[in-house]
C-alpha cells in the first residue's frame, strides 16, 4: 500500500492531494518490471478499495493482472464479488502471488494462468483455462501491454516492433476471439488503451500506434457485439505509476517528473483507475457501448 492513504474510494477528498506528487528516483528494471521492486510502491487498493457488491458472482479474465493497473482491477473486481483468472508472464510469479493472496482474502476464487501473449496458442489456451477454472466467463479485460521508449525510428528494432504489436493488439484480437463462444449476453469486454492513442509521444511510436488501433478495435467490435448483448468499451489512462514505466517505458531522465504535467500535478495510482473498469463491467453501464473512459488527471482528450 502506497503512502499511508487508507481512505477508500468513497471518502470525500481533494484529488490533488489524495496521493502525494511522487518524484520517482531514476531506476531500471528488466522487462517486465515487478511491482515488488518498484520505488516508491504503488497503491493497487489492497488496503483501500471497498467493494459494494457491484460484480457479485461474475467471472473475469484479466490479462496483465499481476501488477499495476491490471492488479488494481483484479483486486477491485474481487472486492466487488467477482472470481478472477489472472494472465501474466511466468517471470511475474512473485507479483501474481501477492494479488492472488488479496483476491483469496476477499473470499473469491483466483485462477493463475502464466504464459506469453505473443504466442497465439497461449491466447486460446488462457481463455479455455479461465473458463475451466471459473466455471464460465462474463468479463474480459484485455490489459497486457508492452511499452519501450525509443528516441529515433532508426533505432526501433524489428523485434521490438513485432513484440509490441503482438502483445498490445494481436493478443486483444486473439483472446477476444477465443472468448466469444463463452460470453453470455450481459458480458463486458474492456480494453486498456492510452492517452497515447490520441497524443503520441515522439519516443513511443510503436506503442502509441497499437493504442490507436485498440481504440478503433473497441469502437468497431462494440457495434458488432452490441446486438448480442455483449458490451465493448475501453479505458484510456494518462500517466500512472506502474512497473511499465521503469522497464524502459519512459526515458530514465523523465522518471522524476513523471505525471507532474497533468492538471492534477501528479501521476495516478493504479487503484484510481479501478472504478472505471468496475463501472464498465457492471450492468449499471448497460447503455454504455463503444465508449472510451479517459482517466488521466485532466489532460485534454477528444
Ligand atoms: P504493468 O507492467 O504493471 O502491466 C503490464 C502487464 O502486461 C505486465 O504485468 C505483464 O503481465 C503483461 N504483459 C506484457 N507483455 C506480455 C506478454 N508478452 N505476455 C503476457 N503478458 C504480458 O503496467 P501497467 O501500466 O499497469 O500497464 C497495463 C496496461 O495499461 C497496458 O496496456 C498499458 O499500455 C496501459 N497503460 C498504462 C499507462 C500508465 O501510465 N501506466 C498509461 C496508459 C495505458
Ligand atoms: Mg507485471
Amino acid at each position: 500500500m502506497a503512502n499511508g492513504n487508507t481512505s477508500d474510494q468513497y471518502t470525500f477528498q481533494d484529488p490533488v492531494n489524495r496521493y502525494p506528487s511522487v518524484s520517482p528516483p531514476k531506476q531500471d528494471q528488466p522487462e517486465p518490471g515487478l511491482d515488488a521492486d518498484l520505488e516508491p510502491k504503488t497503491d493497487r487498493g489492497e488496503d483501500s478499495y471497498r467493494g459494494t457488491g457491484r460484480l457479485q458472482g461474475r467471472k473475469a479474465l484479466i490479462t496483465g493482472a499481476d501488477s499495476g493497473i491490471g492488479a488494481a482491477v483484479a483486486i477491485a473486481f474481487a472486492r466487488e464479488g467477482a472470481d478472477v483468472a489472472l494472465s501474466y508472464l511466468p517471470e511475474e510469479e512473485e507479483d501474481a502471488a501477492r494479488v492472488i493472496e488479496v483476491i483469496k482474502g476477499a473470499g473469491r476464487t483466483a485462477v493463475a494462468l502464466p504464459g506469453d501473449l505473443r504466442d497465439a496458442g497461449y491466447c486460446i489456451q488462457v481463455v479455455q483455462d479461465a473458463v475451466d477454472g471459473l466455471g464460465g466467463l462474463d468479463i474480459l479485460v484485455n490489459n497486457a501491454g508492452k511499452q519501450v521508449a525509443v528516441e529515433n525510428l532508426e533505432d526501433l528494432s524489428d523485434e521490438q516492433l513485432d513484440d509490441t504489436f503482438k502483445t498490445n493488439i494481436y493478443s486483444f484480437f486473439r483472446v477476444t476471439k477465443a472468448a466469444l463462444p463463452h460470453l453470455p449476453a450481459g458480458s463486458s469486454i474492456i480494453n486498456s488503451t492510452s492517452i497515447q492513442a490520441y497524443s503520441p509521444s515522439p519516443h513511443l511510436l510503436d506503442y502509441a500506434s497499437t493504442k490507436a488501433a485498440i481504440n478503433n478495435f473497441t469502437k468497431g467490435l462494440a457495434q458488432q457485439l452490441a446486438p448480442k448483448g455483449i458490451r465493448v468499451n475501453a479505458v484510456a489512462p494518462g500517466p500512472f505509476w506502474t512497473p511499465l514505466q521503469v522497464s524502459d517505458g519512459q526515458p530514465k531522465d523523465a522518471l522524476p517528473e513523471f505525471g507532474k504535467d497533468t492538471p492534477l500535478g501528479r501521476a495516478g495510482q493504479p487503484t484510481e483507475l479501478a472504478p472505471a473498469y468496475v463501472f464498465l463491467a457492471s450492468p449499471e453501464s448497460s447503455y454504455v457501448v463503444g465508449e472510451t473512459l479517459n482517466v488521466n488527471g485532466g489532460m485534454p482528450s477528444p
